[in-house]
């Protein structure tokens, strides 16, 4: 029988495969002593459950090397080698020899005991260290209960719909996008940064289903509609047509884009845009080219670490960042330290379990405390401002001091180049991130320190509200058109331009329609979105005139509920574009707007 499941539309496209359900819980072990002659069967059973997931492991790391690389594939390093860690190995012969415990229950008490002493060592593991552990507890306990592995989806013959409780980063940089044709989870919002990856891989994606995992069942036929975040599991031949009318639709849009591209960002009555684009991977560059794009307005560098066992050296980094200057030459590229913390864990940095991690060690506090992380990509990155107008942008500046702090490190690094020869552009520029009400609110003193501003909304909703932007339960909550965010992004506009500075924005709400015509209409004339997103945010641009905005602005600027910011917004747009045509995707940041 048909189901059909409607949660948020994250990530544009549409997807039919069979479901492949990502288990990776771990199986419930039951008590069970073995006799005192069965006990070497059990020792045996554990030995060849280690070999058979170490063959694996090795395979899979094949697969990944072959597909991404010998540095991507090294992601499964820590799990081969904790698999052949005599702290693994011999407990766990201990536990089932000395308590004739059984191979399932012995490996699954040292594991649990690894787990809690690591959660408490006072130089802490890592949370993606904690995962690892976890997937290899899930791998070896289902070989050596002959349970169905894991899915790998590496193994997919015919392309398939992923399903899964929730994601992490890690998990989506592994993601083959030939295997995988779509993402539908229980968990998860539109500002998660595994839902941002799938967008930036342009894998359809819908979040936030609530019980998709209970319902689908490994194999079913199923269609996904990224836009307006749909799920149908057994598709009837209604929804088969419907499909198939969506899939003309996106065909014809295809066609639209080619010729969008060539356009400039220029508002009806004149005003020009600068429309540049987020990237997370460096591949991306060539894509944000290709759709049109006038620069690079945030490049996330933590995704050239996160799910690795080592740090990035300088020079891999360099060549990461050159390459996106080089596809670049004539426009700005605006890379931004290391954003780690909050739900980005790399390996190979000690960070703690935090309770409240988004509140945490994060960003540019783990990089001041951690000049061994940050000094070689300030390095890399003033080597890299010697190909292009390259900028270094900072992310979750709270105050004055910070900015000083990056300039003193800045200038120590340059002279250290200078020493060794290296070239790098003496008057490269060094932007904020205005991410937190702090910095919103002290824009006028940070504004002193800074060449640019760039507005992250992802964050500064999450902030000004109160809201997780990972909690799905809240997502309705998560509300970049409340007045508090809206006099916030005014204040921000009104200070950058009094301090002759520019200011952009670069979160979601750049890539809303809605939110496009209220930031321009704001005097923000610089915005950075999703490669994916470019044609249509650039065809929304061109579709309004600047004055318009502006008037709409004022008017939101002056309501008193986020229901009346949205009102005269799409009062302002009146019929210059057509909302409908977003309405599924965007339900989940405006409550009630209809929008
Ligand atoms: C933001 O916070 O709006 C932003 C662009 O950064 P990120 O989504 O990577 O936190
Ligand atoms: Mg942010």
């Amino acid at each position: 029988m048909v189901t059909i499941r409607d949660g948020f539309g994250v990530s544009e496209g549409i997807a039919e495969g069979r479901i492949q359900v990502l288990n990776w819980e771990v199986p419930e072990v039951v008590h069970r002593r073995v006799e005192a002659d069965l006990v070497e069967t059990e020792v045996e059973l554990f030995q060849t459950a280690r070999d058979k997931t170490r063959v694996r492991l090795q395979s899979l790391k094949e697969a990944t090397s072959k597909r991404l690389g010998d540095t991507e594939a090294r992601i499964f390093d820590p799990q081969l080698m904790m698999l052949d860690d005599p702290e693994v190995i011999d407990r766990t012969v201990e536990y089932i020899r000395g308590n004739q415990l059984t191979a399932a229950q012995a490996f699954e008490w040292r594991i649990l005991e690894l787990r809690a002493m690591w959660e408490r060592t006072s130089q802490p593991m890592v949370l993606d260290r904690i995962n690892d552990l976890e997937d290899l507890h899930a791998r070896v306990l289902r070989r050596i209960m002959d349970l169905p592995f894991l899915f790998d989806h590496t193994d997919a013959e015919e392309p398939v719909i992923l399903v899964a409780k929730n994601l992490t980063p890690s998990l989506a940089v592994q993601f083959d996008p030939e295997k995988i044709v779509g993402v539908a989870t229980d968990q998860g919002t539109r500002t998660s940064h595994w839902v941002i990856l799938a967008r930036s891989l342009s894998l359809p994606a819908v979040v936030g289903l609530g019980d998709i995992t209970r319902l689908a069942q490994d194999g079913q036929e199923a269609i996904l509609d990224g836009r307006i975040g749909r799920v149908v599991l057994n598709p009837t031949e209604r929804e088969w047509k419907i499909f198939r009318g969506r899939e003309v639709q996106i065909r014809e849009w295809e066609e639209e884009i080619k010729e969008i591209v060539k356009l400039d960002a220029d508002t009806k009555d004149g005003q020009p845009i600068a429309l540049r684009a987020n990237l997370d991977l460096p591949w991306e560059a060539a894509h944000a080219k290709s759709h049109g794009a006038d620069g690079i307005g945030l490049y996330r560098t933590e995704f050239l670490m996160v799910g690795r066992s080592e740090l990035p050296g300088e020079e891999e980094q360099y060549e990461a960042y050159r390459h996106v200057a080089q596809t670049f030459p004539e426009s700005a590229v605006m890379i931004r330290t290391f954003d780690v913390g909050g739900d980005k864990f790399p390996m190979f940095l000690d960070m703690p379990r935090e309770s409240n991690p988004f509140l945490g060690w994060r960003a540019i506090r783990v990089c001041l405390d951690q000049p061994e992380l940050f000094r070689p990509q300030l390095r890399a990155l003033l080597r890299a401002t010697a190909h292009g107008d390259v900028r270094i942008m900072l992310p979750l500046v709270n105050d004055v001091d910070e900015v000083l702090r990056v300039r003193a490190l800045l200038k120590e690094e340059e002279d250290r180049l200078a020493e060794d020869g290296l070239a790098f552009n003496p008057g490269h520029k060094l932007g904020l991130l205005i991410e937190t009400p702090a910095a919103a609110l002290d824009a006028v003193e940070l504004a002193r320190h800074a060449d640019f501003f760039s507005i992250g909304t992802n964050d500064l909703v999450q902030y000004t509200l109160a809201v997780d932007r990972n909690n799905t339960r809240l997502a309705h909550l998560f509300n970049p058109f409340h007045p508090a965010v809206v006099r916030q992004l005014h204040q921000v506009s009104r200070v950058a331009r009094a301090a002759g500075i520019e200011v952009s924005v670069c979160g979601e709400l750049a890539a809303n329609p809605l939110g496009a015509f209220l930031l321009l209409g704001l005097n923000i004339h610089s915005l950075s979105v999703a490669w994916p997103s470019l044609p249509e945010i650039k065809k929304v641009i061109r579709a309004f005139r600047i004055e318009d905005a502006r008037t709409a602005a004022a008017k939101a600027l002056a309501a008193p509920t986020s229901r009346e910011v949205v009102a005269h917004l799409v009062e302002g747009v009146g019929d210059s574009i057509d909302l409908s045509a977003f309405s599924g995707r965007w339900s989940l940041n405006v409550p009630n707007s209809g929008v």
